[in-house]
């Protein structure tokens, strides 16, 4: 079995519909577990649509979910071609209108949000899989909310997760193709709530691991990953093959194409991951696997959004326990460090969740002088940079010799070193890394 996840722009339209839904035909006797995101464009409308309700604004909620239905229902006329399965999701998908309606009255809380932005993926699974079987193929829709479920952490609960997936399986032993919503789930309480933003990657990718699937295919607008940012820098080039950790540290410091999470279920599970273009089928995208190719820095990742904070303290000179405060002080307030830097009489962090910043800061004060340092950004150049791999460091900072660079990372892993930069000097850092690194 392979389970492949398709995004937002691969079945933003009936026509995009209808062409992946030839990628899904397994070959003979074997079977495809297939995970789709919302219609490009939903979840971003669904988010509007949230927000005026949370405002108490039921005209502007319905101004969104009207033009939402507008062009929900032409996509109808173009996807099937029998009255039978016209007027069977037209049905489906006013229903599901009339119930975002709903919400324009009463009490709109984060679980209301949350029921809210799953409707995107329910309705573009029911589409596709009504079109499937308009096409006489044997397939068969399964709730995400039945299978994938995260604990009191908020995070996945694999175990649940493996034997919800396995008895689905089971009791519907016999269809070539199986289909689910990404994104989606329940949480600990039983209620709907999603993967963040893109967690439809992390739904494949939660599936893949627990089946052990033959590959875990993530299916997209672009052949693979590619060596820097395309939507920043120009000439960017697919690398064709990444080690696990290489490419969740990709993942994690910025490259969107894939969840900055998804990676570690596969990588635990020892199933390897494809990335592929479903604009062009044929090409071979990027393999995630298990393999380190020694001696190749394999590509560039920047993360937005970035604060960076410097405590500054004598006390820490020859102190021990002096890193725990800080760090205590991080924990307290559930935001979760991505850089540190020591030295004698100070260390800087970098954090990308400022919700508590205020806090953290007045807690800090405590222990030294503070200093905050917003609009910052994580430029992250990723392969294979063991210490023993003599001067790859020294490439990377060649590359950034004219750029004023706030904090610098290497050690903490094997395959990443990070430089701190402002938001301002991110395209030239990424362009200046594309051309010393990979000749561009
Ligand atoms: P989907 O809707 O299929 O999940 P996303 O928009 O989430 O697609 O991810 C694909 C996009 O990620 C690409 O169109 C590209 O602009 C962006 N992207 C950012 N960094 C990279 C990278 N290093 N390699 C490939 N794509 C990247
Ligand atoms: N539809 C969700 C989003 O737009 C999840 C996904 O596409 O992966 O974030
Ligand atoms: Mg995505």
């Amino acid at each position: 079995m392979k389970v492949m996840k398709f995004g937002g722009t691969s079945v933003g339209s009936p026509q995009r519909m209808k062409e992946v839904a030839r990628i899904f035909e397994p070959a003979q006797g074997d079977q495809s577990f297939v995970v789709l995101s919302a219609m490009s464009g939903t979840t971003n409308s669904l988010v509007e649509i949230s927000d005026y309700m949370s405002k108490n604004n039921p005209e502007g909620a319905s101004t969104i979910i009207n033009q939402l239905e507008r062009k929900y229902m032409a996509h109808i006329e173009e996807l099937y071609q029998t009255q039978e399965y016209r007027q069977k999701t037209k049905k489906f998908l006013q229903e599901e209108f009339r119930y975002l309606r709903s919400f324009c009255k009463g009490e709109f809380t984060s679980k209301e949000e949350r029921i809210v932005l799953a409707q995107g993926e329910i309705m573009s699974t029911n589409m596709v899989t009504n079109y499937l079987l308009e096409q006489g193929k044997k397939a068969i829709l399964l709730s995400a909310l039945d299978m994938i479920r995260t604990n009191e952490n908020g995070e996945p609960d694999l175990q649940f997760i493996r034997e919800a997936a396995m008895e689905q399986l089971e009791k519907n032993a016999n269809y070539d193709i199986y289909i689910t919503q990404g994104f989606i789930c329940r949480n600990v309480n039983g209620e709907v709530d999603n993967l963040q933003r893109g967690g439809s990657d992390y739904t494949a990718c939660l599936i893949g691991a627990a089946l052990q699937t033959a590959e875990i295919q993530i299916w997209t607008d672009i052949d693979g990953m590619h060596n820097n940012d395309p939507r920043v820098v120009e000439h960017t080039e697919p690398v064709r093959q990444l080690y696990f950790e290489e490419a969740a540290e990709l993942a994690y410091f910025g490259a969107k194409i894939l969840h900055p999470t998804c990676i570690l279920p596969a990588k635990y599970a020892g199933v390897p991951v494809r990335l592929l273009n479903t604009m062009d089928p044929t090409a071979p995208g990027t393999i995630i696997n298990n393999e380190i190719q020694r001696g190749t820095i394999k590509a560039v990742a920047a993360k937005d959004n970035i604060t960076c904070i410097q405590i500054q303290s004598s006390r820490m000179l020859l102190a021990y326990g002096f890193l725990r405060k800080v760090f205590e002080i991080f924990e307290q307030n559930k935001t979760s460090i991505d850089m540190i830097c020591t030295s004698e009489v100070g260390v800087s962090v970098t954090i990308d969740n400022i919700a508590h910043l205020t806090d953290i800061v007045n807690e800090l004060k405590m222990y030294g002088t503070v200093q905050v340092d917003d609009d910052m950004c994580i430029v992250c150049v990723v392969g294979d940079l063991v210490s023993g791999n003599v001067g790859f460091e020294t490439r990377a900072c060649m590359a950034v010799k004219k750029i004023p660079v706030r904090m610098i990372s290497y050690g903490g892993s094997n395959f990443n070193i990070s430089f701190l930069v402002k938001a301002e000097d991110k395209k030239r850092t990424l362009q200046a890394l594309s051309e010393t690194l990979f000749n561009k």
